[in-house]
């Protein structure tokens, strides 16, 4: 048998960042990486859509994808001089029709008052600004001139995996079946091949099966996946100038080299928790509600063809669609870093920071990541998101 000092359960974009701020922080003790998919042929972090984006609602939600920008921005500094994930700052354009003014003026305000380098343009502004776009039905959009874009989620992954090799980690392949607790202590997990490690603080990590590890735990965290369906499509007009277009249908589409990817056709009303292992893309869905709405809002995409699809699930917090982040308020030595519900991966390298400067300095030092605690999901107090994608 093992001990650790930190164990961590699942090992893509969120557990591989935990593990190596825990010893960019200066934390000597041993840690444990703990992955089932170690392709990650099945991580929402590799199925994802790729994207960053300063245009939330919460403050705090800016400050972490702001983190990641500035990583992205010293990317050689940090990664070494061969380091590239192919950022492309595109921008995202978020478009509204009366309804939904006020809520993009209101994000706008927040974001503003952030720093970030987002415009409000009325229909016509952006009818001049993109020359591709209808703007049928649309008061106003939000645009990010620079801080917000698309790059590679692979390359990003690979990028934390590799400076892991160098940092005294153990990386395991197996899967966390168990976890041991006395009273108000995680104690050991217990990996499918028997073995069963000894843990001083144990992170959740695990995704869209962030949930069921926390019940393993017996917590209670409603965090749950949903089946997100990506399509890529072919269109004989390319516009370079296209950011990541989201209408106030939810339906968002965005260049990705020669082609285009969308999705946001899934209807959240008495929407449930998926099958995890449900990867078969719904095709339905394009033909029925986003091609529909994409022939709207470009007139040039009324003749395409989708020619590929994927399928991934969200890391959905059913109660409020934004992170947990921070140890449970009882059973301190288990750590969530959860429920990220669509905009994880842009997160990851801020969590992965804020966790360990509260493991090894005792408090959140570079983000206040107190908002995002349980204590909110015991108390069934919403913190909520409104620019969800
Ligand atoms: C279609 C789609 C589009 C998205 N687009 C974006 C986007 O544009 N921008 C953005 O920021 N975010 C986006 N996201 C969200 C983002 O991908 C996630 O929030 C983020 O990747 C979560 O990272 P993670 O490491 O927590 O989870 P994952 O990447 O899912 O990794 C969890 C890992 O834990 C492992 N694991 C689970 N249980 C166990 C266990 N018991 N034992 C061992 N290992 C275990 C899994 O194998 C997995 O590798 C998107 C998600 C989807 C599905």
């Amino acid at each position: 048998m093992a001990r650790y000092d930190v164990v961590i359960t699942g090992g893509a974009i969120v557990g591989s960042s935990i593990a190596y701020y825990l010893r960019e922080e200066g934390f000597t003790g041993s840690i444990a990486l703990i992955e089932r998919d170690p392709q990650f042929a099945h991580a929402a972090t590799t199925l994802s859509c790729a994207s960053i984006r300063q245009q939330f609602s919460i403050p705090e939600n800016i400050r972490l994808s702001q983190f990641t920008l500035g990583l992205f921005r010293r990317l050689k500094d940090e990664f070494g001089s061969d380091a590239d994930i192919g950022f492309r700052e595109g921008g995202y354009l978020i478009l509204a029709g009366d309804n939904g003014l006020p809520i993009l003026r209101a994000n706008h305000a927040a974001q503003l008052a952030e720093g970030a380098d987002i415009v409000l343009e009325n229909a016509e502004q952006l009818q001049k600004r993109f020359s591709w776009i209808s703007t049928e039905g649309i008061s106003a959009g939000a645009y990010g001139l620079t801080g917000e874009g698309w790059f590679d989620a692979h390359a990003m992954l690979g990028l934390f995996r590799k400076a892991l090799k160098t940092k005294n980690i153990d990386l395991i392949t197996s899967e966390v079946t168990g976890i041991e607790r006395q009273g108000n202590r995680i104690v050991a997990v217990t990996l499918a091949s028997g073995e069963r490690l000894e843990a001083g603080t144990l992170f959740n990590a695990a995704g869209p099966n962030a949930g069921k590890v926390s019940a393993m735990a017996g917590i209670a965290l409603p965090v749950e996946p949903r089946k997100r369906n990506v399509f890529v499509f072919e269109a004989r007009d390319k516009f370079a100038d296209m950011p990541l277009m989201v209408d106030p249908s939810g339906v968002y589409v965005r260049p990705e080299g020669s082609v285009y990817i969308t999705g946001g056709a899934e209807n959240e009303d008495g929407e449930l928790a998926a099958d995890i292992k449900d990867f078969n893309p719904d095709w339905g869905l394009f033909e029925e509600v986003i091609w529909p709405v994409l022939a709207t809002r470009v007139p040039a995409f009324e003749a395409i063809k989708a020619t590929q699809a994927w399928v991934g699930h969200y890391d959905y917090n059913a109660l409020d669609q934004n992170a947990v982040i921070g140890p449970h308020p009882e059973v301190t030595n288990f750590v969530f870093a959860n429920g990220f519900s669509g905009h994880g991966l842009q997160q990851a390298p801020a969590v992965g920071k804020a966790l360990a400067e509260l493991l090894v300095h005792g408090g959140y030092r570079t983000i206040d990541c107190s908002a995002f605690g349980y204590q909110r999901v015991a108390e069934g107090r919403a913190f909520r998101e409104l620019n969800v994608i």
